[in-house]
């Protein structure tokens, strides 16, 4: 299923869809780790499992160590580095991409839908029309805020400082407070 603007490419770790163009590329982002050559790991850095024709090496997609098909079995998406299908994690990574997809799931699924937003700009107090509609671009490239009267400009993602994001147990998207 390809998509604008993206193409499918193979690599070593998996099918990939990457943007045609650099600049286009989300910034959530990452790059590919560098592979550790087969020849630097004789043998699994997580349960020290030597390496032969029966104990087959594989590359952790996220950390891109060696390790054993058990040590490494967990498949998971890799939206960050724009895996199509799941992929094989060692235990330290899995960790970290499952918050990740969680993420990707509640959060940057519900921006890309729109959510209401209080925007405090610094110099204006009172105001009350603070209250926009805010989307995040298809590339995720720019956040939108809009409301019936007027429209604020377009805010770089590369340009927030931080995110904090407040869950509450019966709000599934949660509140985010973004500083630029
Ligand atoms: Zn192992
Ligand atoms: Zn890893």
């Amino acid at each position: 299923m390809a998509e604008k603007g993206k193409m499918l490419q193979k690599g070593k770790g998996g099918m990939r869809m990457v943007p045609v163009n650099e600049s286009s590329a989300s910034p959530f982002t990452l790059p590919e780790p560098f592979w550790i050559p087969d020849a630097q790991c004789q043998s699994c850095i997580q349960c020290q499992g030597k390496f032969d024709f029966l104990n087959r090496r594989h590359h952790c997609r996220r950390c891109g160590k060696c390790f054993c098909d058990t040590c490494s079995s967990t498949k998971l998406s890799l939206p960050r580095m724009l895996y199509v299908d799941p992929v094989r994690h060692c235990a330290g990574c899995t960790g970290i991409s499952k918050k990740e997809n969680d993420f990707f799931e509640k959060h940057v699924k519900a921006l890309l839908a729109g959510g209401s937003f209080h925007v405090n700009q610094s110099g204006e107090t009172n105001d009350n029309d603070t209250v926009f509609v805010c989307k995040l671009s298809p590339d995720h490239r720019h956040l939108h805020f809009e409301n019936a009267n007027r429209r604020l400009d377009d805010i770089s993602m590369t340009d927030i400082d931080a995110v904090q994001i407040w869950t509450e147990e019966n709000d599934s998207d949660g509140m985010w407070v973004l500083e630029f």
